[in-house]
């Protein structure tokens, strides 16, 4: 697997190890990108206008869709935040609804939240987590039997390389018959999205995907009535009654409410080609893979110059992050990595203001990173 991934790439940035940042798109995405591009300039891009119906299938098939899944349930937005924004600000949940969410959540889909709450009339419920910031399943149960209208969870956080319980939560969802958004961006490509029976899934491409930049996703499988874009459109929705004070617009079946027409059709493409290669490496296969660089990583980083590893050192993801020692900081840490040609993140508190205290070192490796790679790292840490 980590051959066939490396043998993709004819050119890989040295010292890449920042994937949950933005990962390294193959050479075939960039060819279909380019291809695309030459072609809508060779017949006018109405003439160009490709089959995304198996770029769609294919992401659908990452998270299991279910009876209400294929690829009429996934839509095209230009980010993770777009898609979630589209998502939230156009849910029909009434005054008093109460939307169950984690400490941990990602900022920005909290500061939707917080900017929502207010002018919609809803409340915010605290989902709480234990002491390695695993959202608590019986917690959930206790919010949901207390009443709660919509639960949403991040699989796993940008900031925070802990898998949260995706499956069991989306159970108890399922059984209190509440709807669950489940955040993808960090996990498709990465650990395993399928059985968490989610009512919505918010997702990128450039990231473990290794799509390119500029695309995000919806997966809708349990579309309902209340569910529909913020703002109407031409490609999204059918008119009423088309006089001035006519009657409400319809959304069309599907997702396609949540998608414009117009929009960066050579990376959706891109981002089909990608999906469509990690089917080929074989999902399972890719994430043993990230699951045995994250081990590696952890044990060769936990305690380097005093740095520590904040989630368990045996957490089944590559999404590693480290909390300073004193007298370091992970800005000067990045920059040293920087220096000695190694690319690695750094997380700002205000990407999850109700968890991170200070800004940790995130370092994520690609399939195929070898060791000496991740070595190399812990010199530069316990080097300042
Ligand atoms: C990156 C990320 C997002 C947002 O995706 P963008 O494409 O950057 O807008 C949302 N949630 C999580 C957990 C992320 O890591």
């Amino acid at each position: 697997m980590a051959e066939a991934w490396r043998a993709a790439r004819t050119v890989t940035p040295v010292g890449h190890l920042d994937a949950a940042g933005c990962n390294v798109p193959s050479d075939r995405v960039l060819d279909v990108m380019t291809a695309h591009l030459r072609l809508e300039r060779e017949r006018g891009g109405y003439g160009a206008v490709p089959d995304l119906t198996p770029a769609r299938s294919a992401l659908a098939a990452l998270v299991d869709g279910g009876p209400g899944g294929g690829p009429g349930r996934v839509a095209f937005l230009e980010s993770g935040t777009a898609a979630m924004a589209a998502l939230l600000g156009g849910w029909r949940l009434g005054p008093g609804a109460r939307i169950g969410c984690a400490p941990t959540e990602y900022g920005s889909t909290l500061m939707l939240l917080r900017h929502l709450a207010p002018r919609r009339g809803w409340h915010l419920v605290e989902l709480p987590v234990d002491g390695d910031s695993r959202i608590d399943p019986d917690a959930v149960r206790t919010r949901l039997a207390a009443g709660l209208d919509l639960v949403i969870v991040s699989h796993v956080g940008s900031h925070h390389g802990v898998v949260q319980p995706a499956a069991e939560i989306g159970a108890l969802c399922g059984q209190a018959g509440v709807p669950f958004v489940l955040d993808v961006c960090q996990s498709l490509g990465h650990v395993d999205a399928r059985g968490t029976g989610a009512t919505a899934y918010v997702g990128t491409s450039r990231k473990w995907l290794a799509g390119p930049r500029g695309v995000g996703f919806l997966i809708v499988p349990g579309l309902t009535p209340a569910m529909d874009a913020p703002a109407p459109t031409l490609s999204g929705h059918l008119w009423g009654d088309p006089s001035l004070d006519g009657g409400e617009v319809a959304p069309v079946e599907g997702a396609a409410r949540y998608e414009s027409s117009e929009g960066p059709i050579a990376t959706r493409a891109g981002l089909g080609a990608a999906v469509l290669e990690h089917h080929e490496l074989g999902p399972s296969a890719v994430h043993a893979q990230l699951a045995d660089l994250g081990r590696t990583a952890r044990g060769l980083l936990d305690g380097a110059g005093g740095w520590r590893v904040a989630e368990p050192l045996d957490e089944p993801s590559a999404l590693v992050t480290l909390v300073p020692p004193p007298g370091d900081t992970a800005e000067r840490a990045a920059a040293r990595a920087a220096r000695a040609s190694l690319l690695v993140g750094v997380v700002p508190t205000a990407r999850a203001p109700l968890h991170l205290r200070e800004p940790v070192l995130r370092v994520s490796p690609p399939p195929g990173t070898p060791p000496d790679t991740l070595e190399s790292l812990a010199r530069t840490l316990a080097t300042p």
